[in-house]
């Protein structure tokens, strides 16, 4: 294919800003549809940054192969082995690295469905029951997805249970959640490299945005990428929206290489008056996160930051993780880890509004995917 860059326009562009939306690295109607504009470009780069391909703004043959593998996500689409065009996708990772989470012999986790993977899936549909078929479809999935870590160990009423109850399917229709990613415009937050705390922080807040919609929320942000609202904007913005919850976020960053971990904040004095939900949701989602991503555990705390205190609504900051320390920047510069954190956050919303009776174990509960299942 003709390489593309700043100057392009087309369809071939649209296709590129497309794949570039559904991963979160460009706002709707940021860039000039069809037109290789700026936007484009930065978004881009950043794709090419968290790949791991060199870095140059521009798509050619590798980028494009690569941004293509990046819009599938398990369960988009029935998954087998070709021998003729191997199917390829972060979907097929997705399925690997599960199957090998599981203890199966799925292959090396490359994103390419091989014979291996296939051996590994069929093993894995033969004891749980399922058609050895070596096709990864909806009941394939939602068994792969039920068996969360926490779950192991042959509690075979646990695990219909949980089936069940996601079957059920809760959701969020009616919420209103407003999630704010920190900084933004002029003022780029903590860097990490070319990547700013900023960028990153509105690449979370798009991902929490699209799942919080698929489960049936209203989502609002509450900056696009250039915009930098004052702490007051951000809460009146919230309070007109009669948002339900309102989460905030942001990643640290600190002089000592050692600082790393997830906190995440509540209003509240720290001598009684706090609020509730507020704490059980700063609870809930700091909880997911580390269960998810395994960073380190900084704990909840009140803090009458005007952010908090001027919001209407149980209100929450989450900083998930250290730009500064080596390891949480590899797993925060990750896409894939992003989208892990943006599925805890969902997580963490769908146990606050359900019933404690129905409540999950940490780090389980995984909401079907839109049409994704059965
Ligand atoms: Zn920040």
């Amino acid at each position: 294919m003709e390489p593309l860059g700043p100057g392009s326009r087309g369809p071939a562009v649209a296709d590129v800003q497309a794949a570039l939306r559904s991963l979160g690295l460009l706002a709707p109607g940021e860039e000039g549809p069809g037109e290789y504009d700026r936007a484009t470009e930065l978004a881009v780069r950043h794709f090419q940054q968290v790949r791991g391909l060199s870095v140059d703004g521009r798509v050619g043959e590798e980028t494009y192969q690569a941004l293509s593998e990046a819009r599938w996500s398990l369960g988009d689409r029935l998954l087998h082995h070709d021998p003729e065009r191997p199917m390829r996708g972060d979907d097929v990772t997705g399925l690997q690295e599960r199957l090998l989470e599981l203890g199966y012999d799925a292959g090396r986790a490359d994103g390419i469905f091989g014979r291996e993977t296939e051996a590994g899936l069929r093993a894995f549909q033969r004891d749980y029951g399922l058609t050895s078929d070596g096709t990864c479809g909806p009941s394939t999935l939602r068994a792969l997805r039920q068996l969360g870590r926490k779950v192991t160990g042959g509690r075979p009423q646990l695990l219909r249970q949980s089936a069940s109850f996601v079957d059920s399917g809760p959701h969020l229709i009616g919420r209103r959640i407003v999630v704010d990613p920190g900084h933004g415009g002029g003022d780029p937050g903590f860097t990490a490299g070319e990547t700013t705390e900023a960028d990153l922080v509105l690449d979370l807040a798009s991902r929490i945005e699209g799942r919080l919609g698929a489960a049936g929320a209203t989502v609002y942000l509450t900056r696009g990428r250039h915009q930098d609202p004052t702490p007051e904007e951000r809460t009146r913005f919230a309070n007109d929206a009669r948002a339900d919850l309102f989460i905030s976020l942001h990643m640290d960053a600190h002089g000592s290489e050692h600082a790393r971990g997830v906190a995440s904040y509540y209003f509240g004095t720290g001598s009684g008056t706090s609020s509730t939900v507020g704490e059980r949701f700063a609870d809930l989602a700091r909880r997911e996160v580390v269960a998810r991503t395994g960073m380190l555990d900084l704990g909840g705390h009140p803090k009458t930051w005007d952010l908090l205190r001027w919001t209407r609504m149980p209100a929450v900051r989450l900083d998930c993780g250290y730009l500064s320390h080596p390891v949480d920047r590899q797993l925060l510069l990750d896409a894939r880890l992003r989208g892990t954190i943006a599925s805890a956050v969902l997580a963490a919303v769908q146990r606050l509004f359900l019933p404690a009776e129905a409540d999950p174990p940490t780090g389980t509960f995984v909401l079907p995917q839109r049409g994704a299942l059965g």
